[in-house]
């Protein structure tokens, strides 16, 4: 039975698109629709409700988009939104079309604006982690993270192809300013020399060190993966640092960039959006507001939103350790 303060729910999504939000969105429209609620797209994030870019959604509307890549509601950064004036345009909004219960589809900043509207006007709304970075606490996974992990890998392995033809040491920079998820995966899954991430200082001589012994044991192709916000710098600037010392080496950079974001959702992330698209309106029907619903180890879990985004979560200490045994 539907909570009776619920009658018409609103969906968004807000900051960087990730593979999986449209999955997301179909599953809270059809939910809503199963549970007899009327449901809300939201366009273009908090910018989309604060311009009032809101139109009722049906089943029909989102047939078609479980396998795209994005997000069809679009997304965006709203400096309005962090504003006061800007909330409050956003909450007449709501209110003038009977909305009364909210599910946003974004990451850290996401959320942190649902927590703050929700402290100030009180309506109902549940985060889902929807960022391809996985720096989200209460989940396991985000909704994108595992597809640009498989785009971050088969370019590599691409690029990769390149590398041992022509004896050449790539650096190849993934997303992931504050989290070295991505880069792990990615360093893991595409077996390379190194992997240097943003929760860790690498020292250029110990870089150095690795590739020397790499290439005693005669390794025929040398790939390092580089986070974008790297402690150590972008891919970039640490392969200038590294050609100091290695002068003879055929050195190149490749950038991954937004290429990380597009593409078809992976069957794991559009399983994942999927469930918690129907938790979200579970949630909100049982009396849930101010949470994230996140997946940890295979079972729905609400976790406080101002839990959620405490930047905390860590990339695994045997993860990294496997990175670091299968790169020598
Ligand atoms: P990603 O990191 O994956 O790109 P994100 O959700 O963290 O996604 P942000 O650009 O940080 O992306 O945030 C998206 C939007 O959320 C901002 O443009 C802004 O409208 C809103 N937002 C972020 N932080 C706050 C805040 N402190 N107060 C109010 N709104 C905020």
């Amino acid at each position: 039975m539907a909570n009776k303060t619920i009658t018409r729910i609103g969906v968004l999504t807000s900051g960087g698109d990730a593979p999986g939000m449209n999955a997301a969105i179909r599953a809270v429209v059809r939910s809503a629709k199963y549970y007899n609620l009327e449901v809300f797209g939201i366009f273009r994030g908090y910018e989309g409700l604060i311009q009032n870019d809101i139109k009722k959604l049906e089943n029909r509307d989102v047939a078609y988009i479980l396998e795209r890549g994005g997000t069809f509601l679009k997304s965006a950064r709203s400096q309005e939104f962090r504003t006061p004036e800007g909330r409050q345009t956003a909450y007449d909004n709501l209110k003038s079309h009977g909305i009364d219960a909210l599910v946003v589809i974004g990451g850290d900043g996401s959320l942190t604006g649902a927590h703050l509207f929700y402290k100030e006007f009180g309506i109902p709304s549940i985060g889902l982690p929807g960022t391809i970075d996985n720096d989200l606490s209460g989940t396991d996974s985000t909704i994108g993270f595992d597809t640009a992990c498989n785009t971050a890998i088969e370019a590599i392995d691409k690029i990769r192809d390149t590398a041992s033809s022509h004896d050449r040491l790539f650096f190849v920079e993934v997303m992931g300013r504050d989290a070295g998820f991505i880069a792990v995966n990615a360093g893991i899954g595409s077996g390379a020399a190194a992997t240097l991430i943003p929760e860790r200082k690498m020292p250029v001589e110990n870089l150095i060190e690795r590739l020397k012994s790499r290439a005693k044991a005669k390794k025929q192709s040398n790939i390092v993966i580089v986070a974008e916000g790297g402690k150590s710098g972008g891919a970039l600037e640490i392969s200038k640092k590294v050609k100091k010392f290695l002068p003879t080496y055929d050195i190149r950079v490749t950038i991954l960039g937004h290429l990380q974001r597009g593409g078809s959702p992976s069957s794991f992330d559009r399983l994942l959006a999927s469930k918690l698209g129907v938790a979200a309106v579970e949630g909100l029907i049982h009396g849930k507001e101010d949470v994230m619903a996140g997946i940890i180890n295979n079972k729905i879990v609400y976790t406080p939103i101002k839990r959620a985004i405490v930047d905390d979560k860590e990339v695994d200490e045997d993860d990294f350790r496997v990175a670091k045994i299968l790169s020598q």
